[in-house]
């Protein structure tokens, strides 16, 4: 299967799953919300069934008595329909009712009594909800508070919003002598939520853990996926440019041999001598090649074994870069070299592999004319070498892997140079093998540079 497919089907039974955990939580909720009002009304139903049994005093009516009380008051000044002192008065009538009844709120306390006794949560809010209460004239009844409001204990009364949390109770509707009322009971648990989902706990850590887990797996087994398909992209394209690292060597050799067998040639001793020298070439860089490839215990190792002695690094850098002249005149250089000598213990064939390296790949990767410069900067007990080229420059996004085993840049969209994507992990190892560092800084379209540091 290719792994775009597996990486959209897992994610869709990712987004599948994280959605049926997400209704389950959901489902619990609602349940555990039900459970929760089913209990908790049961428990208001046996408050309020014991107010009833409660002397009128203690119950609603004496609450009752003191609105007929006031109505009544109110009745017998009289104007109360009067338009023009009406307002007031209504006003003064209103703020009276709703104190009464505020006062007389007597069931949250035994709510919460109860609540209490069997250890349940007694944070609620009681009161009232005032649909309609009006004063009695004769055979008519005059409203005073026409539209619902919710009167809550200690708190002033608010038109009633119809999103209510809490529960309604008993709706009463009374007439007495002097005044009519309409109202319900109300009861609202404040921490109905925290107490929901405190009881769910449970179930939210288990939930939540297998989500962790399953997203945990899910990134793990996709990270390795896209590792092991970059290791065999990866693989793929090394063998597509080891195919090609050596048969140009070998073709080369093989046009050379022919050219040999030609008559007019074997009669030419500098012909001769051109083409055996070209077959020495190739040859050379064949064994170059294969040395790389073959050396796998380096690979595996990551640290090389070196031959150590001790070798003036100033002497050895200027020789590596006269060599380096000679075979590459068109590349301009600069160098910036102290002639003071710095010793220091190392592996010169391995270093010289390292150098050249860098100087090759500068070569390989140029654009248009090469200029480097090549600069040693000396402390007392340490040095550092730049290797700057003007060449194609690489992206940040490469530089992060560049110095990883077989890894090369896009070659297609970036060059056509061929390599085995070796070259950088090589130095890096024989550098890092040395104790020293190696790092670069570089842009794209302008150039690079590496950094080499060696300790004494
Ligand atoms: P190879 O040259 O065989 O591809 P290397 O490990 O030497 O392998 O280099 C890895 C990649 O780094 C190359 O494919 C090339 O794109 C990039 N690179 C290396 N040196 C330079 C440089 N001096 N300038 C620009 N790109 C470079």
């Amino acid at each position: 299967m290719k792994p775009r497919i597996i990486v959209s089907s897992s994610l869709f039974a990712l987004i599948v799953f994280l959605s049926i955990q997400f209704y389950t939580i959901i489902n619990v909720y609602e349940v555990r919300s039900h459970d929760f009002d089913t209990r908790y009304n049961q428990v208001i139903r046996e408050a309020m069934d014991e107010l009833n049994d409660y002397s009128p005093e203690q119950g609603l009516d004496s609450m009752y008595w003191y609105l007929n009380k006031i109505s009544f008051y109110y009745k017998d000044i009289g104007h109360i329909n009067d338009a023009e002192i009406a307002d007031s008065l209504r006003i003064s009538l209103r703020n009276d009712i709703v104190n009464v009844m505020q006062a007389a709120e007597p069931f949250s306390r035994i709510i919460r009594y109860k609540l209490n006794l069997q250890n349940m949560d007694p944070n609620l809010e009681a009161g009232f909800i005032i649909h309609d209460f009006g004063i009695i004239e004769g055979f008519e009844i005059l409203p005073i508070i026409k539209n619902d409001t919710l009167l809550l204990k200690n708190k002033k009364p608010v038109p009633l919003n119809l999103n209510l949390q809490g529960s309604l109770l008993d709706n009463f509707r009374v007439e007495q002598d002097f005044f009519a009322i309409n109202f319900d009971v109300y009861v609202d648990f404040t921490r109905k939520r925290q107490v929901i989902y405190s009881e769910m706990i449970g179930v939210l850590v288990l939930i939540t853990v297998s989500i962790l887990i399953i997203s945990l797996v899910f990134y793990f087994t996709l990270r390795n996926l896209m590792k092991q398909k970059k290791i065999s992209d990866l693989k793929s394209d090394f063998i597509n440019n080891m195919t090609h690292e050596l048969k140009t060597p070998l073709s080369t050799i093989s046009l050379a041999n022919q050219g040999l067998s030609n008559d007019d040639i074997v009669k030419d001793p500098l012909k001769i001598k051109e083409y055996s020298n070209i077959i020495k070439r190739q040859n050379k860089h064949l064994t170059q090649i294969i040395d790389q490839i073959l050396d796998i215990s380096m690979w595996e190792k990551q640290k090389i074994n070196l031959v150590l002695k001790q070798i003036d690094f100033v002497h050895f850098l200027n020789e590596k870069i006269d060599g380096f002249k000679m075979v590459h005149e068109e590349v301009q250089i600069k160098t910036f070299i102290p002639r003071s000598s710095f010793f220091i213990y190392a592996d010169v064939f391995q270093l010289s592999i390292a150098f050249n390296n860098l100087l090759d790949n500068a070569v390989k990767y140029k654009r248009g004319e090469l200029n480097l410069i090549i600069d040693l900067i000396v402390n007392p007990d340490e040095m550092i070498l730049k290797i700057k080229d003007n060449g194609m420059g690489i992206h940040p996004n490469d530089q992060k892997h560049i110095f990883e085993k077989f890894y090369r840049v896009n070659t297609s969209s970036v060059h056509n140079t061929k390599g085995l994507g070796l070259g950088l992990f090589y130095v890096k190892s024989i550098i890092e093998a040395h104790g020293g560092e190696l790092w670069l800084e570089s842009e794209l379209n302008i150039g690079t540079t590496f950094f080499i540091k060696l300790k004494k």
